[in-house]
């Protein structure tokens, strides 16, 4: 049967206890609402650690948007209930005051208590969500400070998250920081918590967001194309009539990330897209090369 508890610090002791056992941890951060996406993170963490920790947490400092902080998707009980059946070990979840004891003032993080995310998070995600890989970093840097796992799992669907990650953890000397591939529907729309706020009609466009990564796919490894601009056009010729207001879609290197679209031609590459689904934010992403 899992562990559930419900602050931090109940479960950096039940995480300390472990250690001190002499086992290992895997960790696995989510904002619940959880889908065979996570569940496959959590099933990685299996294979590699004697124990498999994982957060839930709705965390409000990377949420630039209210409204899409009030009406994302929660259910702990659910959540437990499938992290039992998948094997985990532990879920814990807390408040922002639990996380932050002391530190809050009129129930915010100041500024100057978020973390700098570092150059990765300048750009696309960066740019458009403003705040968001300093609220990213700050509340995963708090999340291993209580857990303090020998490895800690990221889903390649937020790619960009996966670079700050990666950059937030060799500044502080680990944990070892595992990504795992994007889980996606049948129909190609990569499975995310927000999916559940998709109307039926928002729901038929949204593979439009992977049909356009698979054409650009298409164009890197059938027809060799390695020029940005012409990578970019075709996702964009993908993206147009699909009924999704696209906010970007964009090519980077996926080891040399840069703020603006790198000149070419290219050695590898990255296709990134964000879109609105019926108002609905949806982001995802695919490695070409
Ligand atoms: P979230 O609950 O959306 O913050 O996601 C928690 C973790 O699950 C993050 O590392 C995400 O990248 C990962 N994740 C979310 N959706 C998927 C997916 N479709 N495939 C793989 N990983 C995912």
């Amino acid at each position: 049967m899992i562990a559930r508890l419900d602050s931090p610090s109940a479960a950096a002791e039940w995480c300390a206890a472990e250690r001190g056992a002499g086992r290992s941890l895997g960790f696995v951060p989510t904002m619940g609402a959880l889908h065979e996406g996570h569940l496959a993170l959590v099933r990685a963490a299996l294979g590699e650690n004697d124990r498999v920790v994982v957060s839930v947490f709705v965390n409000p400092l990377q949420f630039d948007d209210s409204r899409d902080l009030e009406r994302y998707p929660r259910d702990l009980d659910a959540d437990a209930r499938r992290l039992d059946e998948a094997g985990a070990h532990l879920v814990f979840t807390g408040s922002l005051e639990q996380f932050f004891p002391g530190e809050l003032v009129d129930g915010d993080l100041p500024a100057g208590r978020r973390l700098d995310p570092g150059p990765a998070a300048r750009g696309l995600e960066g740019e458009h969500r403003p705040g968001h890989f300093a609220g990213v970093a700050t509340i995963v840097d708090r999340l291993f400070d209580v857990v303090r796992p020998d490895r800690a799992y990221f889903g390649l669907k937020d790619f960009q998250q996966c670079l700050v990650v990666r950059d937030l953890a060799r500044r502080r000397g680990g944990p070892h920081v595992v990504t795992c591939p994007t889980v996606r529907e049948e129909d190609g729309l990569a499975r995310s918590s927000r999916n559940e706020l998709l109307t039926p009609e928002a729901r038929a466009a949204a593979p439009a967001l992977h049909a356009a990564l698979r054409a650009a796919r298409a164009a890197w490894r059938e027809e060799r194309i390695r020029d940005p601009d012409e990578l970019v056009a075709r996702l964009e010729d993908a993206l147009g009539g699909s009924g999704l207001e696209v906010e970007y879609a964009e090519v980077r290197d996926p080891e040399r990330w840069t703020v603006g679209r790198p000149a070419g031609p290219l050695a590898r590459a990255v296709a990134l897209v964000a879109a609105r689904a019926g108002g609905v934010r949806l982001i995802d992403n695919a490695v070409l090369s």
